[in-house]
């Protein structure tokens, strides 16, 4: 498998000529080797239109949606980002390669560990791996120039707007089953909401032991 010839084609099939034009997303998404966040048997599959399972019955998300949300989040490069819903750890490769720091937070143990482990070994030194219910955020470190979050909450939650810096964009699928891709963008202190298309994502679990 020549991936590097896979990873262009993607690029070109699937983000490009679908409307993803911010060059730093598209760079980041020719650079990260997205088959080495899968497992073995599937890497053959890695660059595919699609989502993939990752175990524990979650997915790693489809490369278009990461572009997307990816480019909406409007990265330049200064950034502490936040991140709900580590999973693989793929979107936050993209993510340290596009903003200047990434706080990640993940509610099952093995996968962020897991994704810690491809992470370190690609040489990110820019990514803080929290394991934990990330629907409360992370008030440690906030506030947070942008947030992604890649599992989908009924409602956005409080802490997620409350940890928002003023001017900072909210990135979120809403809604029960599926969801309306969202943008809240925090304009002195008032929220401005937009949406972007519909999307499926796994749920956001809660488990109020975590934290
Ligand atoms: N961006 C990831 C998406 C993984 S799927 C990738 O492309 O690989 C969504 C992830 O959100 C899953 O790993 C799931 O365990 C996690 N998740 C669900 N509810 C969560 C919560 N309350 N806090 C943190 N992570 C959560």
């Amino acid at each position: 498998m020549d991936y590097d010839i896979l990873r262009k084609q993607m690029v070109e099939n699937q983000i490009i000529s679908r409307g993803i034009s911010d060059k730093r997303v598209i760079s980041a998404m020719l650079k990260v080797p997205r088959h080495l966040f899968v497992s073995e048997n599937q890497r053959h599959e890695a660059y595919n239109d699609y989502p993939l399972p990752i175990g524990e019955d979650q997915t790693i998300s489809q490369p278009y949606m990461v572009a997307l949300m990816t480019e909406l989040m409007c990265l330049d490069g200064d950034e502490k980002v936040l991140e709900i819903g580590t999973g693989s750890g793929y979107q936050t490769a993209i993510l340290a390669e596009l903003a200047k720091e990434v706080y990640t937070v993940e509610i099952i143990e093995s996968l962020s560990m897991n994704a810690k482990h491809i992470l370190n070994e690609l040489g990110y030194r820019n990514i803080k791996f929290r394991i934990g219910d990330g629907y409360n955020g992370w008030k440690e470190y906030a506030p947070f120039d942008d947030i992604i979050v890649t599992c989908g909450p009924s409602d956005v939650p409080q802490p997620l707007i409350d940890q928002l810096g003023e001017g900072g964009k909210l990135v979120i699928p809403v809604g029960y089953s599926f969801q309306t891709l969202t943008i809240l963008e925090k304009i002195n202190g008032e929220l401005r909401k937009t949406e972007s298309i519909e999307c499926r994502f796994v749920p956001m679990t809660r488990k109020y032991n975590f934290n």
